[in-house]
């Protein structure tokens, strides 16, 4: 009934412990394991339910395990080249995503950096040259530094769109198109993407049928 049971790996298992988390809210329960399967997930999920772990668990041990690049990359390397992109509608909520996928990844060197708007660039890309293995970004600030060669999706194996309906509203769709595209280049099938949504409207299930494969759909 634990998060012990779906073996994210001891270290994580420990922070888990940390935050206080004893038992996995429902969303949790049914994501985290299609997610460690490797499956693409449509997850339909309100505020406050507990979905920030939810995408963050699995992606933290899956780059444990086998897609950490960070230590490998030069240092002040120009270009960075994260494994995981999590896409958040607002500054807020990326940064409050980053504060939690923080404390989610104490003491595991893995390295994990926000990005949004309203705030000075420069520092963003200061912290983007130590490496960054897992990027928190809002669309259009992710689409700008792509445009400036700061930031390459090319490594990306996860990929998690956070409020997908909130994002849609604020008229991103032709930025998170733009961002998706780059993560379709060749060698195609090796990217995992989890979508969350409070709803699931007309233009929500076609993002799911362009950016999803073979999916499950949950709704909790
Ligand atoms: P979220 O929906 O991800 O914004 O989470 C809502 C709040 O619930 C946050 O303050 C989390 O830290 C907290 N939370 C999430 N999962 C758990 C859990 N399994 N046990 C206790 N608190 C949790």
């Amino acid at each position: 009934n634990g998060f012990e049971d779906v073996h994210l790996g001891e270290r994580l298992n420990e922070n888990i412990k940390r935050c206080n988390y004893v038992k996995p809210t429902p969303i949790q329960r049914h994501a985290i394991p299609i997610v460690m399967a490797g499956r693409d997930l449509m997850a339909c999920a309100q505020t406050g339910s507990g979905k920030t772990a939810a995408f963050c668990f699995p992606v933290i041990s899956g780059i444990l395990k086998k897609n950490r690049y960070s230590q490998s990359q030069p240092r002040y390397a120009q270009t960075a080249c994260p494994s995981a992109l999590i896409l958040s509608p607002t500054r807020e909520l990326a940064g409050q995503i980053h504060d939690e996928a923080k404390k989610f990844a104490y003491q595991t060197g893995l390295k994990i950096v926000a990005a949004y708007g309203g705030a000075s660039i420069s520092n963003q890309f200061r912290n983007l040259e130590r490496g960054v293995d897992i990027l928190v970004a809002t669309p259009g600030r992710l689409v700008d530094m792509i445009e400036r060669g700061r930031v390459s999706l090319r490594l990306i194996k996860y990929l998690a769109l956070d409020e997908a309906d909130r994002m849609l509203d604020m008229g991103f769709e032709p930025q998170i198109r733009k961002i998706v595209e780059q993560m379709d280049m060749p060698p195609p099938g090796t990217r995992q993407t989890m979508l969350f949504s409070a709803t699931f409207p007309s233009d929500i299930q076609s993002l799911a049928s362009d950016f999803l494969s073979n999916y499950i759909f949950l709704a909790v």
